[in-house]
């Protein structure tokens, strides 16, 4: 939206708050607001920030080795094409923000730039990204008590869940964000929405919003919807499974399908896979990116628990999903499952471009598909197939991003510094402290 429509919409809607949001290194979506009289200069000079924010763990601690203090300003400088009236607050909009210099510099340590960054050098190379993630999220009273028990995809789920549902899936579309499809998962209280996929920037940015619509829409009934990797230990975990795919920019068509290859997955598809594949320790630092996250990465959950990929196989780390007929070209896609909604989206699908990209210029071999769960394999076997274990840990994953010669100079020295310093502090936050407290934290702030 143009600025001076911003400006109109905010007077014609009543808007008095307007939010400038972003979203951390810590996954947490922050931000601060300024009064709709004063937005018109706003707009143009962005709202003053610490820089400090950019070392804030989830735990909300400002991280001693962190490179920022209490000294040094950025601007929170908003992205016109992202306004939208909130339809779950009164009187409140809401613009999405990169982080700029007092210069007006982009600044090395925010996320949406590096998205940018990696869209660009997909631009380069004649593709754009297009994805979508998979929602999955817990509906529960603030004391954490599910909302329900009901079985997997049942109408009994569809049923208690259905007002809040209709409620949030209504404001999705009001904010320009389109749900496909819903159904009520296997969880206690666990919920799937999936939204209509987009370029890779707006489809971040939809993440943003869909986080942002369920926790608050579900506020406003006393209700938390928690976006927690695995909210409840032994129960099924929330992902946000990213389906993706290339297309061309000159040709406009969808460059992972060919009718002619296996699985029908173009050559360009495979070396994606490989890429992908290939970075996975690591890059699943940027998709799964909290202590919580590393609970729900185990086998047997369908969530992914090792570097495979197969045709249809839910326990792949990359699923080829069958094709939908009549919609070949349009619905060839990949699904990456070892992410989830605590993620940061911006550095989730800047780093799964880093990585394909990768593949593609090297021309990488994914190797073998794994048509059976890859943990029911021997380890001699899984070893002979290249199929390695995904980081157990979030240390580990952090040991494998640091060692990572694509996925960190990607990030720059700056946000690959920052991030990391982050992240190794939120795993000494949850050291030596019980699975209810990390809970506690992840569920509330997710
Ligand atoms: N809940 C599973 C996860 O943690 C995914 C189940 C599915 O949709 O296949 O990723
Ligand atoms: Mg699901």
């Amino acid at each position: 939206m143009q600025r001076q429509q911003i400006i109109k919409t905010v007077r014609r809607r009543k808007v008095e708050l307007v939010r400038f949001l972003y979203c951390g290194n810590d996954g947490v979506i922050r931000g601060k607001a300024c009064h709709s009289r004063f937005l018109p200069s706003y707009l143009e000079s962005g709202i003053g920030l610490t820089v400090a924010m950019q070392s804030f763990n989830m735990l909300d601690q400002l991280v001693p080795e962190g490179s920022f203090g209490p000294v040094g300003e950025i601007r929170l400088m908003p992205d016109p094409e992202t306004f939208a009236v909130l339809p779950y607050v009164a009187k409140t909009a809401r613009l999405l923000c990169e982080m700029v210099t007092l210069e007006g510099e982009p600044w090395g340590a925010c996320t949406r730039t590096f998205l940018k960054r990696m869209i660009a050098r997909a631009r380069s190379a004649g593709v754009t990204l297009k994805a979508a993630f998979e929602n999955e999220f817990t509906l529960a009273t603030q004391d954490r008590v599910p909302l329900d028990r009901s079985p997997c995809f049942s109408s009994i789920g569809m049923d208690s869940a259905a007002p809040l549902m209709l409620e949030i899936i209504e404001a999705l579309q009001a904010q320009g964000v389109y749900p496909e499809q819903y159904y009520a998962e296997l969880g206690p209280g666990q919920q799937e929405l999936p939204v209509r996929f987009a370029d890779a920037l707006h489809a971040a940015d939809n993440q943003i919003t869909l986080r942002d619509t369920a926790r608050g829409v579900a506020w406003q009934h006393g209700l938390l919807a928690s976006f927690a990797p695995k909210p409840f230990p032994d129960q099924a975990g929330n992902g946000s499974h990213v389906h993706f795919s290339l297309w061309g920019l000159k040709d406009g068509k969808n460059h992972f399908h060919d009718p002619k290859g296996r699985y029908g997955l173009s050559e360009a598809g495979y070396a994606f896979v490989g890429g992908v594949l290939a970075h996975l320790p690591a890059l699943v630092a940027l998709t799964a990116p909290t202590v919580n996250s590393y609970r729900r990465l185990q086998p047997r959950f369908w969530s992914s628990a090792y570097t495979a990929w197969g045709p249809d196989n839910r326990e792949a780390a990359i699923r080829i999903p069958s094709k939908r007929r009549g919609l070949e070209m349009e619905s060839t896609n990949l699904e990456l499952k070892p992410c989830d909604p605590s993620n940061n989206p911006y550095l989730a699908l800047g780093g799964l471009l880093a990585a394909g990209l990768d593949g593609l210029e090297r021309k990488l071999d994914p190797g073998e598909p794994a048509l059976v769960d890859p943990d029911t394999l021997t380890e001699t076997e899984r070893k002979r197939r290249g199929i390695r274990r995904l980081p157990a840990t979030l240390a580990q994953a952090l040991d494998a991003l640091e060692r990572d010669e694509v996925l960190r100079p990607a990030l720059g020295d700056v946000l690959a510094k920052e991030y990391i310093a982050v992240k190794r502090s939120e795993v000494r936050g949850f050291e030596g402290k019980d699975v209810a407290f990390e809970i506690e934290h992840h569920f509330y702030k997710y």
